[in-house]
């Protein structure tokens, strides 16, 4: 096993096909599948699919695979953090089993993708945090993220025993839909993400206390200044970005 490729191969067929049944794929479908392995997804993506592009950083699978699958899959030797989808064939669904190691970092990338839906299955406690709301303490940068961009439905839970070799924790499918409008709108996206991470990187400190550290707040009355990020709704903490946006200068 390759560590560092989070390589946890699904051994359960029976899953498999229930992910496959969740994507409810038909022969229009174009679909991105990330990290295919030895390809437990993929024969069954093939065969439902019009076309699946999947992506596999490890040489020797992408060379397994390559061998294996009919020609209706495209397989792709490299990391899906480095590719720009647009430069792919254009897909409309994704599916994918995630190397657990880069959940964040592809699930921010996704969302910056028009597709209609996602497959995707994380680990239990990644899964939690994307749906996780104000006052949990699950909740994060990725909640209000995942929020504002997304529906994010936990669909199953799969046990770690489904796996090989065995992840230390269990894991979920979600389905990730994009929105068709913003839940709110902001001034500028970019500055909200670093805005949102700022804050819950003090998630226990009042919100006047970690933006005085940065921004000269003295003229700034605001209620939402005197709570902690925990305490604000993806809309609220979306508000405060705005009035930062303009009233900072940068
Ligand atoms: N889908 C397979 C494998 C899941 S394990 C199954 O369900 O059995 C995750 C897979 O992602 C491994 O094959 C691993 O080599 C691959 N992988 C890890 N990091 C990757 C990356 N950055 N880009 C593309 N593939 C990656």
């Amino acid at each position: 096993m390759k560590k560092d490729f989070g390589q946890n191969f699904l051994i359960d067929e029976n899953i498999a096909k229930k992910e496959i049944n969740y994507a409810n794929i038909s022969k229009d479908d174009i679909v991105l599948e990330i990290g295919p392995g030895y390809g437990i997804l993929t024969f069954l993506l093939a065969e439902k699919a019009k076309k699946v592009i999947a992506v596999e950083i490890d040489k020797k699978l992408s060379d397994y695979l390559k061998e294996k699958l009919p020609s209706n899959v495209i397989i792709i030797n490299n990391d899906i953090l480095k590719l720009d989808f647009n430069k792919l064939p254009k897909f409309n669904k994704i599916v994918s089993n995630l190397p657990f190691q880069i959940s964040s970092p592809i699930t921010f990338k996704i969302l910056e993708y028009n597709f209609s839906s996602a497959i995707l299955m994380y680990q239990k406690e990644f899964a939690e945090r994307m749906i996780a709301n104000k006052g949990s303490k699950n909740y994060s940068r990725l909640s209000v993220g995942v929020y504002y961009k997304s529906h994010c439905k936990i669909l199953d839970f799969v046990s770690k025993n489904c796996f090989k070799p065995k992840p230390k924790v269990d894991s979920c499918i979600v389905r990730l839909m994009p929105r068709k409008k913003s839940p709110f709108s902001l001034k500028d996206e970019k500055f909200f993400y670093d805005f949102t991470k700022l804050l819950f990187n003090h998630r226990r400190k009042k919100i006047k206390t970690t933006l005085s550290s940065i921004y000269d707040i003295s003229t700034i009355k605001h209620e939402y200044l005197e709570k902690r990020v925990e305490e604000l709704t993806p809309e609220q903490i979306g508000e405060l970005s705005n009035m930062f946006f303009d009233k900072i200068d940068r």
